[in-house]
Parts: structure tokens; sequence; C-alpha cells
């Protein structure tokens, strides 16, 4: 059943800087089949389905490397708290979540993230099975890294044994891994300090090293945390990952806003990559993280929304501008992350740090079709001159007018197509809303 998406005006592969023009993309079992000159494709395919390309840009499916996808419940409630006061909020809010609640959540992130063009995210989440049911009502690409925390220092966490955890990880990953056409991964996230003890967090990095998984964990968020991971066990976050033997290059620390040059050199020894969550770090009010300090050893960067509590958008293209003006304003150097290096850092870059580079990442024969296209007709891209600095500087999710999630197409001209979204929309404000009243959160 090929599908032709005809005459876009520009396709940005992000293999390297090719900006083809005047092109058009068969589709077909998921893949992307061929580019070509229109009038060749359609001799060479018999063709299903047409998207009209014209006016548009086309370019790979965003990769949002740090999301907590329940968190939608709590958009807006938890504004003007710095990390540990929106935490003791946060946590006692997590505690009374119930399956149909977590669902909703994860539900309305998904479909937040697919319509500002966010085509897979790492999701770092408990109650798994209401997060993938999420995922495949959706459609998006999705790697749930499970939630695993075992101290009593953070109020409201279930304390179960490490053994315990990690046997129920296993059924999960049984059941779930590469399944849906590889569309639902699983991988570990013991949260970092001080959520996991450095028990979990050993045992998880080997299970991770012996199934090839993500790791995932935060680390060096906020100030407090490194003095008291300091004062606890006498060494950085980082420091005591190496010792423990957690360090590896398929591990994800998130924030970083507060590592030290040496912890960053030990990152770059390891292959480690940092997810910056500039919206997240800003908003809790921790600051702003060193990414001249990481490209400087070479350490991989990524981006990630974060939850929609600390937030309190999923849309890659305001982080992306975000991340790129910060650095500037603060190192005083307009040069620094230019719009290709950032817009690589959501498509191949991200690819590259998942271990999914040839699948997914950019837009070339024999990848899985996740792309998008965004609508340039618009005063805001106009001239059309310099379509890679609109898309980081100009552009924002609600450009988005078609997005194809492993050859499905899920969005078109703006609108979702495997559900209807109001009567969702409807039916999980009034579950949110009462879920918010017994809880007496005003
Ligand atoms: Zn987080």
């Amino acid at each position: 059943m090929p599908l032709l998406i005809k005459d876009i005006d520009y396709i940005l592969t992000m293999d390297e800087k090719a900006l083809l023009k005047n092109k058009s993309m068969v589709i077909e079992d998921g893949k992307i089949v061929e580019i070509g000159e229109t009038q060749k494709l359609m001799k060479n395919w018999v063709i299903d389905e047409v998207i009209n390309g014209r006016g548009s840009v086309a370019l790979p499916g965003l990769i949002d490397l740090h999301n907590h996808s329940t968190q939608s419940v709590l958009r807006g409630v938890c504004d003007g708290r710095g990390l540990m006061d929106w935490l003791n909020l946060t946590s006692k809010l997590y505690e009374k979540f119930d399956e149909e609640i977590c669902f909703i959540g994860s539900k309305i992130s998904f479909l937040e993230k697919i319509k500002n063009g966010i085509t897979l995210t790492v999701d770092m989440e408990s109650f798994p099975e209401q997060v993938i049911k999420a995922a495949v009502e959706t459609g998006i690409r999705l790697i749930l890294t499970v939630v695993l925390a075992d101290t009593v220092e953070v109020p409201g966490q279930k304390i179960e044994s490490v053994d315990k955890q990690i046997k129920n990880f296993q059924v999960v990953y049984k059941k779930w891994h590469k399944n849906r056409e590889g569309r639902v991964m699983l991988g570990l996230a013991p949260c970092g300090f001080p959520s996991s003890s450095p028990e979990l967090m050993a045992k998880s990095a080997e299970v991770a090293a012996e199934k090839n998984l993500i790791l995932h964990s935060h680390v060096a968020e906020n100030k407090l945390n490194v003095h008291l991971c300091k004062r606890k066990f006498g060494k950085t976050e980082v420091e005591l990952m190496e010792d423990i033997g957690y360090l590896d290059k398929n591990l994800l620390l998130a924030h970083g806003v507060y590592l030290t040059e040496t912890d960053v050199s030990t990152l770059a020894k390891y292959g480690v990559s940092i997810v910056h969550c500039p919206s997240s770090n800003l908003k809790l009010a921790n600051g702003v993280a060193p990414l001249n300090l990481f490209l400087k050893e070479n350490v991989k960067i990524g981006l990630g929304t974060d939850g929609a509590a600390s937030n309190n958008g999923q849309d890659l293209f305001f982080e992306m501008k975000l991340a790129s003006l910060l650095q500037k304003g603060i190192l005083k150097d307009p040069s620094f992350l230019p719009p290709f290096q950032v817009l690589k850092s959501v498509t191949i870059d991200a690819a590259r740090i998942l271990g999914l580079e040839k699948e997914i990442g950019s837009l070339s024969e024999g990848k899985r079709a996740d792309l998008i296209l965004i609508n340039l007709k618009k005063p805001w891209f106009t001239p059309k001159k310099e379509i890679i600095s609109h898309l980081v500087y100009s552009a924002s999710g609600r450009d988005v007018s078609t997005v194809i999630i492993n050859g499905e197409v899920v969005v078109k001209d703006g609108e979702f197509l495997k559900f209807s979204e109001e009567p969702f929309l409807a039916r999980a404000n009034s579950k949110i809303e009462n879920f918010l009243l017994l809880n007496e959160v005003n």
C-alpha cells in the first residue's frame, strides 16, 4: 500500500546538511522506499494514497529524550515552586494516582507531543501497562524507562526490594520490548540520587548491559541535591555512579545543571549522554546546564521537554529555540549552538544516543518512515530563504501539519486521525478535575 508524499518544497534529510528541493517520497511497509522526482516515482510505484507536500518542509520526526507522561494530569497546578517543594507536592499526588489517571495523563502527553511533531519519546514512568496502552492508542514510538526507586528520602515512594523490582521489570520487558513492530521499547530508570539506592542502580545497570537497554536517570538537577549527595556519600553523583559501575554508553542522564568539569570528563570517558531540559530547569529555578562544557568534552547532548508539571508544554521547537538562545546570552557568543546543530540534537544525534540511527533520525531510503511536514505558508516563515534557521527560531509545534510514524499517517492537515480528540479531552478534563478536587488541590 505505497503512500506518496508529492511535490515537497524542501526535504531536510539531516543525513548531512542536505536540503532537497521539489522532491517526492514513497513510503511502504513502514519505511521510506524512494525519494526522487515525482514522475519517476509515479512510474515505479502503484500509489495507493497521496499527501500533497507543496508549501511544506519535511524533516525527521522529533525525538524527545526526557519525559514523565503522567504528569500531564498536574499541568499548571505545581507552578511557583522550587524542585524540593515541587517534589513534595507531586509525590503526594503521585501516591494517589490510580491506573485510569495514569492512562489519561500519558495519553494527553503523547497526543500533545505527536501534534507538536514528536514521534519518539523516552518516558520515565511507573505504571507501565497504562503508559504503553496510551502509546499504542496514540501511535507514538515509545521507549518506556520504568521507574525503579527504593529509598525513604523521597516521601510517598513504594519501597520494594531490589530483586522484586527487577523481577517486575523483567515481566514487562518480556511482554512488551520491541512489541508493536518495534514501536514499544523498554529501558530501566533508577531515578538517581536521592530516589534510588546505589544497590538498585548497580543492579539496573547490570540488567541494561546484559539486554542492551537504555538506562535513564536524573543527575545534578539542583544545588541542594548535589549538596545532599556530597554529605551522604562524600562524592558527587557522577563519582558515586562511577564507583558502582553505573556509567556506560547506554546511559542517558537528564539535566546535569550542576555537573563539575571533572564530572563531565568522566561522563565523556564512558560515552554517557546528557539530556538538556531548558524549560524545566528554568521553571523550577534550578539554573542552566553548561552546554559549552559538555560540547568541549564531546559529550553527546539531546533535548527533553520533561513532564507537563515542570514545563508545562510538550513542544521541542520551543526547547530548541530556548536552548540555543540561553547559551548565546550566557556565553555572550551569538555563534554558539547554530540552528543545524540544535536540529541534530532532536533528530539524528538523538537517534545515535539511543542506538537507533540505522532505523530513524534522518530521511533516507530504507529508514523507518518517522517524519513530519511543516506548513511554510505562514508570515513567520517568509521569506523562505533560510529554512533551517526558521525551524529553530520561528517555528512552533503548532506549525506541524502532518505526522507519520512507522509509515502510519497519524496527523493530516493538523487533524489527529487515530481517535476523536474532543470527546477524549472532555472526558479527561472531567476525570482530572475530580481527581484534583478529591485531593484538595485548588
Ligand atoms: Zn525527570
